[in-house]
């Protein structure tokens, strides 16, 4: 028999498609461990000749090409003659091939679209003539292999019946993209031994059957009291609410502490009310237009976050649904950052204790760049968290556009995981059984093996986009058999009434309670209760202005102790050339031969920080070394490539201090940052990009989040952006983080916006954004060649006093009486102004600095300028073109500083499209026209 099923096997064309992969698959199962391969195929790989280079660890393409290279040994000449035996033997072979058949491609004939619109193609595979086998063949009695069934053979009929079961129900199974054989057969174990169809308990049904019931009573009401209000209704994906339920319930029996959400408007309301059970009063107060005062601008209510806890086996979880703008897929990676800092609060590195969970639209998901970033990120170091369980409401209509040929490119909306391999579960939403089994499996895959996960929810959208809009203008057809659909309420109770689980009235009963229980304005969800004792406490954070007091207090000493520790790598530890150099500069500097550099100031306010036990993250592109070469927080092994961060070994006890190289992203990191800082306010986050204008690529999240959080949400947050800004000739993409863009978005003190001159005002800087009471934004406009200036050093005594100057006077002695003209500055360019006017010898033009530009310190500004009251010509100069920088939106601050008989002029670049020119011998002729402009009195 072995003979002519190998011979079978090679005749099959086993090396092409599908047939390749599974042999592959199973070869490697075998070359891992023989026993977990099924005799039959043990015996045939037993007798393969072994080809030199083949290892256990063997991948696909590597066993592909062992087989190649075993057929050109000869392998075919080796085959034993056919014997008389073959038919049955092949037709083995055939079944097995079937099996994987449906594995592989089950998923294209699966019960999936609740409207029956889905026009599902042929696939040959699923059929038992394209194996080669019939109906005649269906008595006959086949080996599984490994079908996870719990039988070792089964007659053919009942073999095909169970893989139409178990594949083409309401669950279609996409894994086969993993290459990992453990997830692989962990799925397969899972999904194949129940038929993709648990048997679910009398009280477990009945709270699937609640969820619905809340689903739709919610919808009901919301429709009949505010008729024509926009609640963007969750009707025809109700499943959502038991599914939810299911997950947390599943999460906290198995050890989950947190869950934090993310999604978008569709159905929030329901999901706020029937799992987080946010009082229906105050919504409905809010459908009334009550708002709550003390948020500032606020937001509509189809964006609101909210937090609870919900009662598990397992004990109390704590939910956090995330604020949202509308701008799509962008609360994923602030769910996971939010996630992280949960994480790393907890000590809990694996995920384990707190789990993610984003709930994405179908078009969304294909079509947000955002989500492919975040795919990216779910496995790197510095931005994973255990995986993420991602659920797609796929209604199948984004906004007016439903034909798949307009939305993506793939067959399916989450075509875009398999990037990281993650299965998809695609899902019947009208078969809540199912829905609640693949959401158990799903949970259970991510705590299993730590890697995302996705369910595709899918479903249909009852209404138009919004209760206002008339979807049959756009689907017509669709809309034609919505219209007669019943809703998921209706046929779940029918089928349990089928089962004899419930009687009419029981439904009955059930809608008018839920009904009642909303009129009667409280929570609605049994496993509510109240938010248990905060883990972070924020009072302390709260309504703190930007001028509350902070403690100043370091000394000379400590901060030489501290530079001693931040200087020192383990014995052996062998240093780059340059990078030794700047080590051994900063160790001249720490022990006071020299003025301190940008970098070492900077270095030493994270090892205060840390020294003082807080948290330190820092993240972005070249954060470790630093993009300018400045930083070197990271050294890197000569010798070995190992890592060493000296920040790390302060002192024992300290607080942890995490900086990763980001993956090249700016949008999801910027993101994934926001998140974490508002989650966690003991730590310093900061994000520093490459060069500043790369923050581009991010605008949604500052313009969404870390402008207008506070004021819309109520949600304080302390990250610290790092953007290298300064006109060194680089070209228009290299010179400007575009300062104008986040001086428009200020008001109200949203945020802080500072220009630091000195390694004492960055130092001083970054410790008050820690030290000081107050969590908001800090927006840094950070140097690119004063990193290695000769007047940008400062003294350790500088450093000592523990200030950060908003604005700082004139520097040299010049007496302000003969001051004829004051020039007014931020950033690099009072260098060349100060280099100019000490080359001139003019002791009539005085400089000041302004290293905040917003909140604009009104008060430090009239303390420096008071020697020149009578001053009469008055310069605001800046590098930036005219339309940019600082000039326009806070001239109206620079004239409210100067006196009144005072007049104010600009010095600076002409107006431009772009941010800088691109010829160097340009740039120096403007940069040099601009200072001179500056210092000459008119
Ligand atoms: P959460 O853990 O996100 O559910 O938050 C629990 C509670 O902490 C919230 O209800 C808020 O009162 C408070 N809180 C959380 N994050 C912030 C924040 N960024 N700013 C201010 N308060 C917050």
């Amino acid at each position: 028999m072995q003979d002519s099923v190998m011979k079978a096997w090679w005749e099959s064309s086993h090396m092409a498609g599908g047939n390749a992969a599974y042999v592959e698959e199973l070869y490697e199962a075998y070359l891992q461990n023989p026993q977990d391969v099924d005799p039959q195929w043990r015996e045939i790989f037993d007798q393969l000749p072994s080809v030199a280079g083949v290892e256990i660890e063997s991948n696909h393409s590597e066993i592909r090409e062992q087989f190649k290279k075993l057929a050109a040994l000869g392998l075919r000449a080796r085959m034993p003659v056919a014997s008389q035996a073959a038919p049955a033997d092949a037709k083995q072979v055939r079944v097995l091939q079937l099996i994987n058949a449906y594995r592989f491609r089950g998923h294209q004939h699966a019960n999936l679209d609740p409207l029956g619109l889905w026009k599902q193609e042929r696939v040959r595979d699923l059929e038992l003539t394209h194996h080669e086998l019939s109906e005649q063949d269906f008595d006959a009695v086949f080996s599984v292999g490994s079908y996870a069934i719990g039988k070792d053979s089964l007659p053919l009929g009942e073999l095909y019946k169970s893989l139409n079961r178990t594949y083409c129900g309401s669950v279609g199974a996409e894994y086969m993209h993993i290459t990992d054989t453990e997830q692989k057969r962990w799925i397969q174990q899972r999904f194949e031994s129940v038929q993709a169809k648990p048997s679910f308990d009398r009280e477990t049904k009945i709270k699937i059957l609640k969820g619905l019931v809340a689903a739709d009573g919610m919808e009901k009401y919301l429709g009949a009291k505010f008729p024509g209000a926009k609640r963007f209704s969750l009707e025809g994906g109700d499943a959502l609410v038991p599914m939810l339920k299911a997950l947390i319930t599943h999460a906290g029996t198995n050890g989950a502490k947190e869950v934090v959400i993310g999604m978008a408007h569709r159905g929030r309301l329901n999901v706020l009310i029937n799992v987080l059970g946010k009082n229906p009063s105050v919504l409905f107060d809010e459908f009334a237009g009550k708002h709550d005062d003390s948020l500032g601008a606020g937001d509509v209510k189809y964006h609101a976050g909210y937090s609870s806890d919900f009662a598990t086996p397992g004990g109390n979880v704590h939910l956090a649904l995330a604020f949202n703008p509308s701008h799509l897929e962008i609360v994923n990676p602030v769910v996971m950052g939010s996630v992280r800092a949960r994480l790393d609060r907890r000590n809990c590195r694996d995920g384990s204790s707190v789990l993610p969970i984003t709930i994405h639209g179908d078009s969304a998901i294909a079509g947000q760049g955002v989500v492919q970033e975040t795919f990216n990120m779910s496995q790197t170091r510095g931005f994973s968290v255990g995986g993420t369980v991602r659920i797609v409401v796929n209604n199948q209509v984004g906004f007016t556009t439903s034909r798949q040929d307009d939305t993506r490119s793939t067959q399916y909306c989450t075509d875009i995981a398999k990037m990281v391999q993650a299965p998809i579960f695609h899902v019947n939403s009208d078969d809540p059984e199912a829905v609640v089994f693949v959401t158990q499996l799903a949970l259970d895959y991510r705590n299993k093996f730590k890697r995302d996960v996705v369910i595709d929810l899918v479903c249909y959208r009852r209404h138009g986009h919004n209760e206002a809009d008339e979807p049959n203008a756009t689907q017509p057809l669709m809309y034609q058999k919505i219209k007669k659909h019943p809703v998921p309420r209706e046929i779940y109770a029918e089928q349990l009434r089928a089962e004899g689980i419930i009687e009419s009235h029981d439904v009955e009963k059930l809608v008018n309670d839920y009904r009642a229980a909303l009129d009667h304005g409280a929570c609605v969800v049994e496993e509510w209760r109240p938010m248990s004792e905060q883990s972070v406490d924020w009072s302390p954070y709260l309504k703190q202005e930007w001028t509350v007091p902070y403690s100043h207090d370091i000394s000379v000493d400590k901060l030489q102790q501290l530079g001693e520790a931040m200087c020192r790598a383990p014995e052996g530890f062998k240093l780059q050339s340059r990078v030794a150099k700047v080590y051994e500069e900063r160790s001249k500097m720490i022990a006071g031969e020299k003025p301190l550099d940008w970098g070492c100031a900077e270095t030493l306010a994270y090892a205060l920080i840390v020294d003082n036990g807080s948290r330190i993250r820092f993240t972005g592109q070249d954060a470790g070394r630093g993009t300018f070469f400045h930083r070197h927080a990271a050294l890197h092994n000569q010798k070995d490539a190992s890592t060493y961060m000296p920040l790390q070994h302060i002192r024992d006890g300290q607080g942890p201090i995490e900086i990763y190289d980001s993956v090249l992203s700016e949008e999801a990191v910027l993101a994934f940052e926001y998140g974490y800082a508002t989650a966690e306010p003991g730590a310093l986050t900061i994000w520093e990009a490459q060069f500043g204008d790369f923050a581009n690529g991010a605008q949604v999240v500052i313009d969404q989040f870390l402008s207008s959080g506070e004021v819309k949400w109520g949600r304080l947050c302390g990250l610290t952006m790092l953007l290298p800004h300064g006109y060194e000739g680089q070209g228009p993409e290299h010179s400007s983080a575009r300062l104008e863009r986040f001086l428009q978005l200020c008001a109200d003190h949203n945020m802080q916006v500072c220009i630091p001159s000195t390694p004492a005002q960055v130092f001083n800087m970054i410790r008050r954004q820690m030290v000081r009471p107050m969590r908001r934004p800090l927006i840094v406009m950070s140097p690119k060649s004063l990193l290695r200036h000769t007047l940008a050093v400062s003294s350790l005594e500088e450093l000592a006093e523990g200030k950060f100057h908003n604005a700082i006077g004139e520097v040299d002695a010049l007496d302000p009486k003969q001051v004829k003209r004051v020039v007014m500055c931020s950033g690099k360019v009072y260098y060349d102004l100060l280099e100019q006017r000490r080359k001139n010898e003019q002791t009539d033009v005085a400089i000041i600095r302004i290293e905040q530009l917003y909140p604009f310190p009104h008060d430090d500004i009239q303390d420096v300028l008071k020697d020149y009251q009578h001053v009469k010509d008055w310069v605001w100069c800046q590098e930036e073109p005219q339309n940019q920088g600082a000039w326009y939106c806070m001239q109206h601050n620079f004239w409210a500083s100067i006196p009144e008989t005072g007049k104010l002029t600009y010095a600076g670049r002409a107006a431009s499209a772009s941010p800088a020119v691109g010829y160097i011998s340009v740039h120096n002729a403007q940069q040099k026209a601009l200072v001179e402009d500056a210092l000459t009195v008119k």
